[in-house]
C-alpha cells in the first residue's frame, strides 16, 4: 500500500504508525513520558493533510500551550509544506474557543469585540460583585469568589445548573447569586473570562442546533494533546464536537496529570473508553528521550504514587550519567553551583539552549536571574507572572483596550486618572453612581455626566478632554497601523511623560518595557488581534535561536525536553509545596510528585536535582528539609555529589581532605542543622527513611551530636585558615576564631588538635 510507505512513517515505530494509520474512528494513546506521543500525534495531522483525508481547516488539533502549538506547526510545516497555512484550528483550548465564539458572540449575549479578561480583571470584578452585594469582603474575598467560579466554569456549569447544595460553601448560600451578578457584569462589560471562552461554547452549542453541527461536520478529524490535563468543560466541548464522525484521537499519560488544581480530570482517560465504544487503544512503551538512569529514576519516583493506571517503560539508549543529587548551603549557592555548571557546559561546547532550570514556583526564579545577569548569561523566562502583568504593561494595554472597545470599565477604571488629571474619588464616584442607575458602562456615564451638574468644574474640564480624546483615538485608530496608535496614545496621555517624571528607581526599566509593548504591537496588523493575543499568550518570548537559557516552572515545561535539565529547590515545603502537605489526603501530594516526575523526563542525557539547607522565604530565613522526592530516587540510578560549602569550607579544603565524602557532607547536614535534626526526631520525615539516606548513611560512621572529639576554647589547625581557637560547638559543627581570617564554621573532620 502506497500510504502506508510514507517517508514520514518510516521515522516511527510500530505502535505509532498504528495510531497515525488508524485514521479512522476514535483513537486513545495512553503512553508515558517521552515515548513519541506528540510525534505519532503530529505526523497524524501530516498524514490526514498528506493522504487528503482532510483540509487544513477541517482538522481540530488542540495544544496546552500556545508555544507548543506554534512547534507543532512548524513540524507539519517539514512534513506538508505551505498545506500548513489553512490550520486555522489548531491551538490551546481557549485561542480555539476564542474564535468561535467571536463568530457567534450574540448568540451568548456578547458582541464580537469583547474582550477577555485576565486573572487580574477577573478578581477586581468579582470584588465589586461582593461589595455591591454588601457581603463582608474581609471574610469573602474577590480572589475567593473568583476561584469558586473558576471551579464551576472548569465544569461546564453555569449559575442555572450548579447543584444547589454547593451554593452553601460561599457567601453562606450566597454564591450562585454572585455568580449570576458577575456573570451579568461580564456582559455589561462586554466581556469574557477564561472560563466563559468554552462554557459559551457549550451554551451555544445547546442552544443552536445548526450552528453545533456546522462545527460537527467541519472537523472531521480531532486531535488533543496532554489529555490527562482537560477539564470537564473541555471534555465536554470534544465530545459534543466529535459526535459526528467520530474521529478522534486523543494521547495523554495519568503520569503526568498536573492541573488538578484547575479542575482536571484524570478520569477523562477512562471515560474515553466509555464514550466512544470500541476505541483503539494503543500505549507506547519505548521511550526515547532520556538515558536508562534518568528513566530509571523518574520511574522509581512515580512508584511511590497509588493512583496509577501503571505501566512498562524501557529504552535502548546508552548508559549516561546517573541522576545527580546535590546538597547546598543556600539558595545563592545553589545558584551558583548551578551557573557553574552551565558554564562549564557552556565551555564544552553545549549551547545554552540545551539546557534549562525548571523550578517549582516562580519566586524561585529571582535568584537565577540575579546570577544570570551578573554573569552576562543570556535567558528567557516562559511563563509565571511576566511582562504582561506588570504595571506599567496592564496600564498602556487598558489604554488600548478602551480604545476598542469603550465598554470596558475595568481598564477605564485603571487609566482614567493615571497620569492624574484631577479626576478624583468623588470625580469616579459620580461616574459610578450614574452607571449602576443606569446600567451603563462609565465611558457612557461619563457622557451623561457631562450633560449634567454633577462635577465641579476642573473635573469636567479634564473629564471633557479626556473622553473627546479617547474619541478622536478610536478615530485614529482607523487608520494608523496599531503599533502607531499605540506610541501616540501613550505620548498624548501623558502616560510616558509621567514616568520620565517619577523619581522611582524602576523608571529605566518601565520605560524599557513600553518600548518593548509598541514592538510587540508592531508584529500585528490589526489592534484586535494584538489584543486577543495578549489575552491568549500563556508564553511571551519568541525563538531567539540557541542563545538562551531556559527557565521556567514545572508546569510550563509539559511536553518540552532538553539535554540539561537543572531541578532546583527540591526542599520539603518547596516541593513538595506547602499547600500540598496542609492538605488532607494524598491526593495533592501524588499530584506533586506527577510533577517532579514530569520534571525528571524533561532530560535527555543530564538531570541534576539539588537542595539546599537554607533558603529565604519572603525575606525570612529557614532552614529546610531535603524533599522527600529525593529519598524516593532509587539508590542504583543517583549519584549523590558532594558539595563544598555547607559549612564555609571551600572546594579545595573538600578536596584535600581524602576522607570526605557527599553521603558523609549530607548525614552531617542532618546532625548540623536543627531544623533538620527536630524533624528526624519527631519522625516528620518518613520513619523509615528511604533508601538513597539510609543505604548511604550507613556506610560512613557519624558521631552523634554532641560527640566532638574536641572541646571549647582549644587550639586546633585547619588547612586553609591556619590555627584558631574553638569559641562553640554544636554536633560536629565547631566554630573558630581563626588568628588571621576571624571566625568561621567548620565541621571537626577537618581540623586538628594543635
Ligand atoms: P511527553 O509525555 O513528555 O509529552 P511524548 O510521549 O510526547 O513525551 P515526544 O516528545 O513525542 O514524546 O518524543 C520524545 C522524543 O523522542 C522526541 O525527541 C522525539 O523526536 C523522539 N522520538 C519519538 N518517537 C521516535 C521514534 N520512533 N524514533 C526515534 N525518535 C523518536
Ligand atoms: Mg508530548
Amino acid at each position: 500500500n502506497e500510504e502506508e510507505t510514507a517517508p514520514y512513517l518510516k521515522t516511527l515505530n510500530e505502535e505509532q504508525r498504528k495510531a497515525v494509520l488508524t485514521t479512522e474512528g476514535p483513537v486513545l494513546m495512553l503512553a508515558g513520558a517521552g515515548t513519541g506521543k506528540t510525534r505519532a500525534l503530529t505526523t497524524r495531522l501530516a498524514h490526514l493533510l498528506n493522504t487528503g483525508r482532510a483540509q487544513p481547516w477541517q482538522i481540530l488539533a488542540v495544544t496546552f500551550t500556545n508555544k507548543a502549538a506554534r512547534e507543532m506547526k512548524d513540524r507539519i510545516a517539514a512534513l506538508v509544506g505551505d498545506h500548513v497555512e489553512g490550520m486555522k484550528w489548531l491551538g490551546t483550548f481557549h485561542s480555539i474557543g476564542a474564535q468561535i465564539l467571536r463568530r457567534h458572540a450574540e448568540l451568548a449575549g456578547l458582541k464580537s469585540s469583547f474582550t477577555i479578561l485576565d486573572a487580574d480583571d477577573q478578581t477586581r470584578l468579582a470584588k465589586q460583585v461582593i461589595e455591591a452585594a454588601n457581603i463582608d469582603e474581609k471574610r469573602w474575598t474577590g480572589r475567593g469568589l473568583a476561584m469558586v467560579i473558576d471551579g464551576w466554569k472548569n465544569r461546564g456549569l453555569t449559575p442555572d445548573k450548579v447543584p444547589a447544595n454547593e451554593a452553601y460553601h460561599f457567601a453562606d448560600g450566597k454564591g450562585i447569586d454572585l455568580y449570576k451578578a458577575y456573570q451579568a457584569r461580564l456582559t455589561t462589560l462586554n466581556a469574557v473570562d477564561f472560563g466563559d471562552l468554552l462554557v459559551h461554547n457549550l451554551t451555544i452549542f445547546q442552544n443552536n442546533a445548526d450552528v453545533l453541527e456546522e462545527y460537527q461536520r467541519r472537523f472531521r478529524y480531532m486531535l488533543v494533546d496532554e489529555y490527562q490535563d482537560t477539564n470537564v468543560a473541555q471534555y465536554l466541548w470534544l465530545r459534543l464536537l466529535a459526535q459526528k464522525h467520530k474521529n478522534i484521537c486523543c494521547v495523554g499519560d495519568d503520569d503526568q496529570s498536573i492541573y488538578g488544581w484547575r479542575g482536571a480530570e484524570v478520569e477523562n482517560i477512562l471515560r474515553f473508553e466509555k464514550d466512544f465504544p470500541g476505541a483503539e487503544v494503543i500505549r507506547l512503551e519505548r521511550n526515547y528521550r532520556s538515558t536508562p538512569s534518568i528513566l530509571g529514576a523518574a520511574s522509581g519516583l512515580i512508584e511511590a504514587n497509588k493512583e496509577r493506571l501503571g505501566k512498562t517503560l524501557w529504552t535502548d539508549a546508552e548508559d549516561g550519567e546517573k541522576v545527580k543529587v546535590r546538597g547546598v548551603w543556600d539558595g545563592e549557592e545553589e545558584a551558583r553551583l548551578i551557573c557553574d555548571d552551565i558554564e562549564s557546559e557552556q565551555s564544552k561546547g553545549r549551547a545554552l539552549s540545551d539546557m534549562a532550570v525548571l523550578v517549582r514556583a516562580s519566586f524561585q526564579m529571582r535568584a537565577f536571574e540575579e546570577r544570570f545577569n551578573t554573569l552576562g548569561l543570556a535567558y528567557r523566562v516562559v511563563g509565571g507572572p511576566r511582562f504582561y502583568e506588570r504595571e506599567e504593561s496592564r496600564d498602556a494595554l487598558s489604554y488600548l483596550r478602551l480604545i476598542r472597545s469603550s465598554d470596558d470599565d475595568l481598564a477605564f477604571d485603571r487609566i482614567v486618572n493615571k497620569p492624574k488629571r484631577g479626576l478624583g474619588d468623588k470625580a469616579l464616584q459620580v461616574l459610578h453612581k450614574i452607571a449602576r442607575a443606569q446600567g451603563v458602562p462609565l465611558m457612557a456615564a461619563a457622557r451623561i455626566a457631562l450633560e449634567s451638574d454633577d462635577l465641579h468644574a476642573a473635573a469636567r474640564r479634564s473629564l471633557v478632554n479626556f473622553v473627546d480624546t479617547v474619541d478622536r483615538w478610536a478615530r485614529d485608530a482607523k487608520d494608523m497601523t496599531p503599533a502607531d496608535l499605540a506610541e501616540l496614545v501613550l505620548e498624548e496621555s501623558g502616560y510616558i511623560e509621567m514616568w520620565k517624571n517619577s523619581k522611582s528607581p524602576q523608571v529605566p526599566g518601565k520605560l524599557d518595557n513600553l518600548k518593548e509593548l509598541i514592538q510587540a504591537v508592531s508584529e500585528f496588523d490589526t489592534l484586535e488581534g494584538y489584543l486577543d493575543h495578549v489575552a491568549l499568550v500563556s508564553e511571551l518570548s519568541e525563538d531567539t535561536g540557541d542563545g538562551q537559557i531556559w527557565l521556567m516552572t514545572l508546569h510550563a515545561a509539559k511536553g518540552l525536553e532538553f539535554p540539561v535539565v537543572f531541578l532546583p529547590g527540591w526542599e520539603e515545603e518547596i516541593f513538595p509545596s506547602k499547600r500540598s502537605l496542609d492538605e488532607k489526603g494524598n491526593a495533592a501530594l501524588e499530584e506533586e510528585r506527577r510533577l517532579a516526575y514530569v520534571g525528571v523526563t524533561r532530560a535527555e542525557e543530564s538531570c541534576r536535582i539539588s537542595f539546599a539547607a537554607n533558603r529565604q522565604i519572603y525575606g525570612r530565613w529557614q532552614t529546610a528539609i531535603p524533599s522527600r522526592f529525593v529519598d524516593e530516587l532509587p539508590e542504583e540510578h543517583v549519584d549523590v555529589v558532594s558539595e563544598p560549602g555547607l559549612y564555609g569550607n571551600s572546594a579545595s579544603d573538600l578536596a584535600s581532605h581524602s576522607s570526605f565524602d557527599g553521603a558523609k557532607l549530607r548525614e552531617d547536614a542532618y546532625y548540623d542543622n536543627p531544623g533538620w535534626r527536630r524533624a528526624r526526631a519527631s519522625g516528620a520525615r518518613p520513619a523509615s527513611s528511604p533508601p538513597l539516606l539510609e543505604g548511604r548513611a550507613k556506610t560512613v560512621s557519624v558521631s552523634a551530636p554532641g560527640a566532638s572529639k574536641f572541646s571549647k576554647g582549644q587550639r586546633v589547625f585547619h588547612q586553609k585558615f591556619g590555627y584558631g581557637k574553638i569559641q562553640s560547638i554544636e554536633g560536629q559543627k565547631l566554630t573558630v576564631e581563626f588568628e588571621h581570617s576571624g571566625p568561621k564554621k567548620v565541621i571537626d573532620t577537618f581540623v586538628e588538635a594543635a
